[in-house]
Parts: C-alpha cells; structure tokens; sequence
C-alpha cells in the first residue's frame, strides 16, 4: 500500500517536472523570424512623405540618457544567445530644426516610476529636469510606444498643462492596457487629443511616423530625414538590442508573454529591418535601449550627445 503511494507520489513529482521543463524550454526558445516580411511599410512612401511639403528639414538628431537598469538577463532580451546580463539605456530624443523648433521623441520615465519598475536603477534628475525644459520649449511631442520608460515623464510633468496641446499621443497610445503604468488615467487621457492615422503620419517636416504595432498596440516607428540627407529610423522597442535585428531574432516567449506583444507581428517588423539593412544600409537604425550602439551613433556624429 505504503510502496504504491510512494510510486504515484513519485510519478506526479516526475510528471510535475517534465512540464516545468516543458515550459522553460518553450518559454526560453523565440517565435522565429519569417523569411519575408508581411510588415505594411513602404520605405519609398516614406521618403517621399518625409519631403513632400518642401519645408526646411531638421539640422540635428539629439539624445538625453535618463536612467539606466543593468542586470536585465540577456536570455530574456535575446533568445539563445547566452545566459549574460544586459544594461537598458533610457533615452529622450530630440529634433532641431534651423529656425530652433523642436521636435521630441520619448522622454523616458520620472524618477518614482521608474524606481518602481526597475527597484535600485540608476536615475539622473540632472537630465531628467533638461528633458522637462525641452519638453516646454518642444514645438511637438510624440513617443514610440506607451511604456513608462518611454511616457512618464509626460504623464508625471509639472508642466502638464502647458504641453498636454502639443504632445501628441495616438489613440492606441492612450488606450493601450500599459498606458495606466505610465501614470495615464482615465483623467489624464482626456486631457489630450488624440493623433489618429493609418499606417504613416507626417508629424513635422522631415518626421514620419508609421504605425507598428506589436511589442504594444501604440508602437510606431518614427523615420528621420536631417536637412543633409542622413536618415535615421526610431525603432522604439521592436528589438531591445540591434543583434534582435542583426541576426535576426527575438526575445523569447517568456518575454512575448510577460510583456502581452503580439510576436507575429514583431516577428515580421524584425525581417523589415532586417533586409534594410542590406537593401537600405544609408538608413541608420536606432534601437530604443542599446547603448553600446547609441555610443557608436554619437561617435559617428549622427546623434549628438544632449538636449538644447
Ligand atoms: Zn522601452
């Protein structure tokens, strides 16, 4: 009797476990990456976009570092690509126009949010308080997506009256279900109008926004052109770290489950840049929080280092 309970107690043990390892091993492993992509984008519509009003074109791309979160397991960021530990830069973007307009793009977290989100990271309330004045001075505001490392300091600003008329959200921005852990309430939400358009949008001249949906229903791309000729492509969160596109491939399910994307989509955004990089390599992609690669941008003198 003893010897047959200790059997079936064995075997449930055992079963309990394959699943566990089941699941792990799901979990850890990517959606992969399709060989041809379905993504609706059309890079020759863009660029054409991008000019079309025959306006002066921006000058210069700047970046703001805010924050920065290291020990964020690079299992979780790239799939099967080892067992490190990656650090996530937090960046606010901003365009300069020659006239001395300005344009930004995401203006990373307020510091109690994001200590809330990433307990023990590092903040910078210097350049925190040098993106509040450029979110006062911008002639517009957009983001990539509704994640807090990338809005808060929207929904969380002093100034929130003064620029809730020129930050434009889109409506899936503001609906999106992680617009609440930006700091976005019911309350909040109605005191913007929201951007509405299909696929591709020119926000200002020389900035296009196209639609992406996928790590969130609010993520766009936002496209680049300087007065120039240099063009730089905003990818938000579509890939973590450029090796999501380089190689390409995926953070892994776990991640896909933890975050509620949908992986498909991503999947295919991932193959159209991709094969930009090959068919389009003047095109400079920015990946939202590699900071290894925002260096080699800087060094390059295609992002400059600071907000005017
Ligand atoms: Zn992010």
């Amino acid at each position: 009797m003893r010897r047959t309970l200790w059997r079936r107690l064995g075997l449930a043990v055992a079963a309990l476990l394959l699943v566990l390892v089941v699941v792990v091993a799901v979990g850890l492993s990517a959606v992969s990456v399709p060989d041809t992509s379905r993504f609706d984008a059309d890079l020759g519509a863009i660029r054409a976009l991008a000019v079309s009003t025959g306006a002066p074109l921006p000058v210069e791309l700047r970046s703001q570092r805010v924050g920065r979160a290291s020990g964020v397991p690079h299992a979780l960021v790239v799939a099967g690509d080892g067992f490190g530990s990656d650090t996530f830069e937090f960046y606010a973007y901003q365009l300069v126009y020659a006239d001395g307009r300005t344009v930004l793009v995401d203006v990373g977290s307020d510091a109690q949010t994001q200590q809330a989100q990433f307990p023990g990271s590092e903040f910078d309330a210097a350049a925190y308080a040098r993106i509040q004045e450029a979110l006062r001075r911008a002639d517009a505001t957009v983001v990539t997506h509704e994640h807090f490392d990338h809005c808060a300091g929207i929904a969380h600003s002093a100034y929130l009256d003064e620029v809730a008329g020129k930050v434009h959200l889109t409506d899936e921005q503001l609906n999106g279900p992680d617009a609440l852990d930006a700091g976005f309430t019911a309350e909040l939400r109605a005191r913007f109008t929201p951007l509405k358009y299909e696929r591709m949008h020119l926000l200002r001249p020389g900035v296009v926004l196209i639609k992406a949906p996928g790590h969130t229903p609010g993520t766009q791309l936002v496209y680049v052109r300087l007065a120039d000729g240099r063009e730089l492509l905003l990818v938000g969160d579509v890939a973590w770290h450029q090796d999501n596109i380089r190689l390409p491939r995926m953070h892994p399910r776990l991640t896909n489950w933890l975050g509620g994307e949908d992986a498909q989509a991503m999947a295919h955004q991932l193959r159209w840049l991709h094969d930009l990089q090959r068919t389009a390599p003047e095109l400079h992609q920015v990946v939202a929080h590699d900071g290894a690669r925002m260096q080699d941008h800087q060094r390059r003198g295609l992002i400059l280092d600071g907000l005017r």
